[in-house]
């Protein structure tokens, strides 16, 4: 496939392909270029020149394109969700989801396109402010392979509708389904150049979207110490910066919240994506009254988890995204178990077999008397790995969920309200869940404190934050 720029194919790369693997079995899906700092300037400039009519229109203009678009998606939500599955390796069930959920996100973006407004200030004799919201113009989107499609639905509904125009860089492991997408955007009736996708690596089509003079704003979603850099190379040039970066996220079971449900949350909280999600149960504390069947329920229900290729009927686990994540957790566990730092109930090693032979395959782990400090619990396990620890009272609970330099976020399973109320006030995240764990609708504010990232995507927060005032002050 080709890169998407002024709503056409584009080919670039100097002649340089990047090969896209299918993370079950090592296949060649397909290749896109791997574009050069050139390709962004070209994307920029078309980026642009479509900026000059796309901010003209109104937001309901926009609205309604956007909303034609979702309605293509949902017509193609099976090739899509294939093709995803293809270069991601999710089962095809969560590719549905993930498309679908796509198809929301702009959906709500354009529903809300009616509701634009302002503001006026009145200050008597000094006269009247108009304070209205302008767009940024040009702004750059660089997006991880996890959730490659809802989080690029995260990124087009917002700045489009409040009239930017868009350069995007997907990860290399995972272009195709943005290509795609980008293609159905603009058949929605997108101009072209309003939104671009420049296929390539992080230093060099990255970096160049983040150091590019005409982006003023950038959205990046990725692991922290690529955050890290982005931000100091965007604030050298005082850019507007979304991060959406690592998480850590805690869960906390009360003696009197339902095993069944919460076990099924921690199940899904972990395992959804193969543990890959950047709000996935990466630590889970169980009060010590009920922590033994708890625990041994939990294990059951890990054991029953079938894993296969995404393609597979009744697969409810896929392999994970590349050989480089899977090394790394593999790695994490042999640490934990090396030095004696946590028990290992259940998996703690890649499937093998010639079913698996070929892919990123690892087994559902389950890891309790994990001790404090160890890398389970104090780095992010971007896998199916789920550290499982014990706790006395909900001082010791609060003190733990917040012994991180993370913050994205947080659930506390429990009836009583007085428990949550201290949670919701005491637990550092930007979303605290109570009996659930994961869901973020479109309708939500997602977004992290402490090193989880700075602004807030979906929502009418995720419109302001694609948007600035500009004030009219009108001296009578
Ligand atoms: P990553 O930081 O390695 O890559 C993310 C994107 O940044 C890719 O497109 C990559 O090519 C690009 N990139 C890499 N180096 C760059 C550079 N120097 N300049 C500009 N761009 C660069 O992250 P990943 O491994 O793809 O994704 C996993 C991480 O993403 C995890 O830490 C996860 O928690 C996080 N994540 C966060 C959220 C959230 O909303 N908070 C959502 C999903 C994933």
């Amino acid at each position: 496939m080709l890169m998407h720029i002024g709503g056409k194919e584009y080919e670039g790369g100097e002649g340089h392909w990047i090969e896209v693997k299918n993370p079950a079995t090592g296949e060649l899906v397909d290749r896109v270029p791997a574009g050069t700092k050139e390709d962004v300037s070209a994307a920029v400039d078309a980026a642009e020149a479509a900026f000059r009519l796309w901010g003209k229109k109104s937001m309901r203009e926009r609205g309604i394109i956007l909303f034609h678009a979702a309605h293509i998606v949902r017509d193609q939500h099976r090739d899509l969700a294939r093709l995803l599955t293809l270069e991601q390796g999710k089962p095809i069930r969560e590719s549905v989801d993930e498309i679908r959920g796509f198809a929301n996100i702009l959906e709500f973006y354009a529903g809300i396109s009616a509701h634009s407004s302002g503001d006026v200030i009145r200050l008597g004799s000094a006269g009247d402010c108009m304070v209205i919201r302008e767009s940024f113009g040009v702004c750059g989107a660089i997006i991880p392979w996890n959730m490659p499609v809802l989080i690029m639905g995260w990124k087009v509904g917002p700045a489009l509708l409040a009239g930017n125009t868009l350069v995007l860089k997907p990860a290399s492991a995972t272009p195709l389904t943005s290509l795609k997408l980008a293609g159905i955007l603009d058949s929605a009736g997108l101009l072209p150049g309003v939104l671009n996708v420049v296929t390539g690596s992080g230093e060099s089509v990255g970096e160049a979207i983040v150091k590019h003079p005409v982006i003023r704003k950038l959205s990046f979603t990725g692991d922290c110490a690529t955050g890290t850099k982005i931000r100091a190379l965007a604030g050298a040039h005082c850019k507007d910066l979304t991060l959406e970066l690592g998480g850590s996220d805690p869960m906390i079971v009360m003696p009197d919240a339902s095993i069944e449900k919460a076990v099924e949350g921690a199940i899904r909280g972990r395992f959804y994506n193969a543990g890959q999600t950047c709000t996935a149960v990466k630590r889970l504390y169980v009060h010590e009254k009920i922590s033994s069947l708890f625990i041994q329920k939990l294990k059951e229900r890990i054991d029953a988890i079938t894993v296969g290729n995404g393609l597979g009927s009744r697969i409810d686990m896929g392999p994970m995204n590349n050989a480089a994540q899977r090394d790394t957790i593999s790695q994490l566990v042999e640490e934990t178990r090396e030095n004696k730092e946590g028990t290992i109930l259940t998996g703690g090693s890649s499937l093998k077999g010639t079913a698996y032979e070929h892919g990123y395959f690892y087994r559902p782990t389950l890891v309790s008397n994990v001790v404090p400090g160890s890398g389970l619990v104090s780095r992010e396990v971007f896998g199916p790995v789920l550290p499982v620890m014990t706790f006395p009272d909900l001082d010791t609970a609060i003190n733990e969920a917040n012994n991180t330099r993370y913050g994205l976020g947080a659930s506390i399973w429990t009836k009583d309200l007085a428990t949550t109320k201290r949670v919701f006030d005491e637990v550092r995240a930007g979303i605290i869940w109570v009996n659930r764990h994961l869901t973020v609708p479109p309708e939500v504010p997602f977004g992290g404190v402490n090193e989880s990232g700075v602004g807030r995507e979906n929502g009418q927060h995720a419109l302001d934050n694609y948007s600035r005032t500009k004030t009219l002050f009108l001296g009578w």
